[in-house]
């Protein structure tokens, strides 16, 4: 019976892909979910999991559980690893797959615009492993510079260099100063905590450019009283994993480096034979469909549509409300009528600074400090998925808000090879 509907092939199980297949429940066709991984993965709070706030498995969720009662979807964890667009069929890791009508929602990668020395030697944040990564380089860095006997090279453990000035770069350089001046000072008795650095730098001479001026500055001001160094308009352009390098010369020893400072579109994108624009993304119609591939849909951040003559943002409304036309257009093929254009509903920007703080820009409305906080707070547990990640991070937040505590510090000893960023490598493994 199965057979005889409509196939329906979704790539990505992020929030375009999940959102398109929740909104095809009950529809007459069948669903089939590709993902690499088994799971959803909530980015928004992947910066928590790098400053040891939150496990990874809080904001995970597993997608056969999701699905448990969606009766028209199967899901297979599979690499897709190209297409072939006129025979409707994708090629993956666990064979060929046909379609009727397709969904690419492959999302975004870290972009390095290009300095290989960064990419080689600095820490993305764009999934799990990229979290762990930074977690496990952060705790590692403080027992090395407790044991320095070099002030220089104690310094350069101490010194962590965040680059990005958007949402990410503001919200991980935040919890990094409250996790190095307020928890981790309680367990590490007689070491000199403020010698720590943490640089903040943006390429532009703004942070938050999505927003209007004066939070900006609140976000300068908010950054400064928590110790960070907020440093403007000098872009990076060399990390050689002791020392990075920026535009102007100068120099700062630091022994991290976090990149938060760009997204591209996934490598499926470049492999399809279609017309990409900036950032690799896939360039669409405003009806979401691949020109002369009208089965073909993109969502999320691997699509590029302008809105008032810019790049929609790569940022997860976008993504859901894409799957939500893209799938209303499928129904619209299927009943026998023309697609509709998508149209972009900005619901608002949030960027959290740390405790008690955050601005939030919604159209006519500005907030900073506790409101726009509490709305951030509130905001991120409801989109969450599943009530018990949302249980158990609101209740590491309140440990952590009441008691300045993290829970999840302990430094997971990886294999050591040539490209081992967490610095295990130099522990003596008695293991073997
Ligand atoms: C650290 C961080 C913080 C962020 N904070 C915010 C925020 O506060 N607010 C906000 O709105 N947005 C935020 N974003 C952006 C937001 O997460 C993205 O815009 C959103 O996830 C895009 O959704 P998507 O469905 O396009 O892609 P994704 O959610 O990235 O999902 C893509 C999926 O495709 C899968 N995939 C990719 N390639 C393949 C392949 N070849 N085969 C099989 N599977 C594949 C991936 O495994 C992944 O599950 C943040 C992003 C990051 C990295």
């Amino acid at each position: 019976m199965m057979q005889t509907l409509p196939h329906v092939v979704i790539v990505g199980a992020g929030f375009g892909g999940l959102w398109a297949a929740r909104e095809l429940a009950g529809a007459p066709v069948s669903v089939t979910l590709i993902d690499r991984n088994n799971y959803h993965l909530f980015q928004p709070l992947l910066y928590q999991v790098a400053t040891a706030e939150l496990a990874p498995e809080d904001i995970v969720y597993p997608v056969r559980s999701i699905f448990r009662h969606q009766k028209n979807l199967q899901f297979r964890m599979a690499e897709v690893e190209g297409a072939d667009f006129n025979a409707k069929l994708l090629h993956t890791s666990i064979g060929n797959i046909g379609y009727d009508y397709l969904i690419l929602a492959v999302g975004g990668i870290n972009n390095y615009f290009g300095i290989r020395s960064v990419a080689e030697n600095g820490l993305g944040l764009k999934n799990v492993n990229d979290a762990m990564a930074i977690r496990n380089q952060i705790l590692k860095s403080v027992e090395m510079a407790m044991q320095e006997t070099d002030a220089k090279v104690r310094q350069a453990l101490m010194t962590f260099v965040v680059v990005g000035g958007g949402p990410t770069g503001v919200e991980s350089a935040g919890a990094l100063s409250e996790l190095l001046h307020l928890v981790l000072p309680k367990d590490y008795l007689g070491f000199d905590f403020s010698q720590t650095r943490i640089i903040l730098l943006q390429s532009s001479n703004r942070l938050l450019a999505e927003m209007p001026e004066p939070l900006s500055k609140e976000t300068v001001a908010v950054l400064t009283r928590k110790k960070i160094e907020v440093r403007l308009g000098n872009p990076v352009i060399d990390f050689d994993g002791t020392t990075v390098t920026l535009k102007d010369g100068q120099t700062i020893s630091a022994h991290t480096l976090i990149w938060a400072a760009g997204i591209q579109a996934a490598s499926l994108a470049g492999k399809l034979g279609v017309r990409q624009a900036r950032l690799g993304r896939i360039v669409v119609d405003p009806t979401l469909q691949v020109p002369d591939h009208p089965e073909v849909f993109v969502v999320g951040d691997v699509a590029y549509l302008e809105d008032n003559g810019q790049p929609l943002p790569m940022i997860a409304p976008v993504a859901t409300q894409q799957a939500k036309t893209a799938v209303a257009n499928i129904r619209r093929l299927l009943a026998g009528k023309p697609p509709e254009n998508f149209t972009y509903r900005n619901p608002g920007v949030l960027a959290t600074i740390g405790r008690n703080s955050a601005v939030a820009y919604f159209g006519r409305w500005q907030f900073h400090g506790f409101i726009a906080w509490v709305m951030w707070l509130v905001i991120h547990i409801l989109r969450l998925i599943g009530f018990r990640n949302r249980l158990t991070v609101l209740s590491n937040w309140a440990w952590d808000y009441f008691f300045y505590e993290r829970a999840v510090r302990f430094i997971l000893h990886g294999p050591c090879d040539e490209s081992d960023k967490l610095l295990i490598c130099s522990l003596p493994d008695d293991t073997k």
